[in-house]
């Protein structure tokens, strides 16, 4: 077997396709968020504006995060020293925990060292738990949750994008003494839409299935206290699991679950993905217990958030730009072509010190290649009309269709 020439195929089947990933190198600006320096030229790093950062609030830079970090770090140093179970539960992780509960209504909550660990660790325990689960999924769920998933070994049934119908369809045809899981996310993320979760609810209760749902993109942006989508629509307490992470609007690391006392101590108790790390590091917890403790009682970022997204999905349509219809923060513009939108984000980035990463397969299906717009509080308006003049231009140099 010569290893290096199978690798190397796999390598050049990606830039045959056009989806050779590249990461861009860089370090953001704090107290200037969404400024911040690029490291890919020659000549020292070159200021550039951020445009797809799931830091959606900028909360990574907001200054009770950033002394609470500082604090703890005085305090405690710099790490947790071990797993949960073995010297690395500091008091930090206990309080967080308990603000998160609250957050969501819930009886209690478990961290874990990202959003990707929780869905995996979560889903894989729980359906190894119930005797003969089935799982049923939104086919547009993300890949932790396809991983955890695939991971119970149980049997998944997927059901077509948000459409309740088939949902329906796939519970009736199963057996009606099987334990069932319905799998999904309030905030689609690529697609910028919401799921109707009081019908899923509904059908959980007709079918007498549990509910988990991924609010990843919601957490802290939706509701009066940033419980997402599920505080927002009153359905917290129809959930069984409610998923989240403190990576994104809560602007620093980890993810977590709420649920009922016994269905967290199950997963505390039996998920390898739990118990086997080492605890996040006290220095994160503390902040992120200040940015939820923030984002609970403040609505201001949420509010400037939202009236950002709004400028800008307005601005892209009036231009004629492929908006696609998003009833979210995000924004994005639909490409339709790997090659195409590396090369608008190319441009963006040399030209007009825009960053904004293309997205592409695995991450959206192939032929829907797109470039994601995640406006904050911090994008001025000049700053997005800048950005639609300059997406106009190369829409124009290009020779890329218009939308209707
Ligand atoms: C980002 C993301 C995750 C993973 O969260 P991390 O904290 O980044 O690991 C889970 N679910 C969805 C829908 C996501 O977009």
């Amino acid at each position: 077997m010569d290893y290096s020439k199978v690798f190397n195929a796999a390598i050049d089947r990606l830039h045959e396709e056009g989806r050779y990933r590249v990461f861009i190198d860089i370090l953001r600006n704090k107290g200037a968020f969404p400024n911040a320096r690029c490291f890919a030229g020659h000549n020292g790093p070159k200021p550039i504006t951020v445009w797809c950062s799931n830091d959606y609030l900028g909360m990574g830079q907001h200054p009770k995060v950033i002394s609470a970090m500082e604090a703890a770090l005085h305090d405690v140093g710099a790490g947790s020293g071990g797993t949960r179970n073995i010297g690395g539960n500091t008091h930090y992780h206990v309080d967080l925990e308990g603000e998160l509960a609250d957050l969501h209504g819930k009886e209690t909550a478990l961290l874990f060292t990202s959003g990707y660990v929780s869905n995996e660790a979560t889903l894989a325990t729980l359906a190894k738990i119930l005797p003969g689960c089935i799982i049923f999924s939104d086919e547009l769920n993300h890949a932790s949750m396809i991983a955890g998933i695939r991971n119970s070994g149980c049997e998944k049934q997927v059901w077509r994008h948000n459409d309740l119908a088939h949902l329906e369809e796939l519970l009736a045809a199963s057996d009606p003494e099987a334990p069932k899981l319905i799998a999904f996310e309030s905030v689609y993320s690529m697609d910028a839409d919401i799921a109707p979760i009081t019908e899923i609810c509904d059908l959980a209760d007709k079918y007498n299935a549990i509910t988990y749902c991924d609010e990843v993109h919601a957490v802290g942006m939706y509701g009066a206290r940033g419980g997402g989508i599920s505080e927002r629509d009153e359905v917290a307490d129809r959930i069984t699991i409610i998923e989240g992470t403190l990576g994104k609007a809560f602007g620093v690391m980890g993810g977590y679950i709420a649920a009922d006392r016994v269905i967290v101590d199950v997963i505390r108790s039996y998920a390898p993905g739990f118990i086997f790390t080492t605890s996040l590091s006290p220095v994160l917890v503390a902040g992120v217990l200040a940015s939820v403790r923030h984002l609970k009682a403040s609505s201001e970022e949420r509010e400037a958030q939202q009236a950002s997204a709004a400028f800008l999905k307005k601005s892209f349509a009036d231009a004629g730009l492929p908006v696609m219809n998003s009833v979210t923060h995000i924004v994005p513009l639909m490409i339709g072509d790997p090659v195409k939108a590396k090369r608008i984000s190319d441009i963006l980035l040399a030209e007009y010190g825009v960053y904004v990463q293309p997205i592409n397969f695995p991450t959206v299906p192939r032929g829907t290649e797109r470039l994601r717009f995640t406006p904050g509080p911090t994008h001025t308006e000049e700053m997005m009309t800048e950005l639609t003049s300059a997406l106009v231009e190369i829409w124009e140099r290009m020779e890329l269709r218009k939308a209707a």
